[in-house]
């Protein structure tokens, strides 16, 4: 049986990926539009906004990795 806090991530997890799913289909047809997805980092309380393009989304989903907003910053930095 896994610890609550487990369950807790998993389910918070799956609602960022819904949410951001949805967003994404907001911009359909727009992959060079920029939106506000939600950071998808396992940190309670977190809704930092992980600015990306369609297209980047679209890539992460793709490669099976979550996004994150310092790491979208970060990466932007570069
Ligand atoms: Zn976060």
């Amino acid at each position: 049986m896994p610890a609550p806090d487990t369950t807790r991530v998993q389910l918070r997890s799956e609602l960022l990926r819904g949410s951001n799913h949805f967003m994404r289909e907001l911009l359909e047809g727009n992959a060079h539009g920029v939106m506000p997805f939600f950071c998808e980092c396992d940190h309670a309380g977190c809704f930092a906004p992980a600015w990306l393009t369609v297209a980047e989304y679209d890539h992460a989903r793709v490669q099976g990795t979550s996004i994150f907003a310092r790491a979208d910053a970060l990466a932007r930095a570069l």
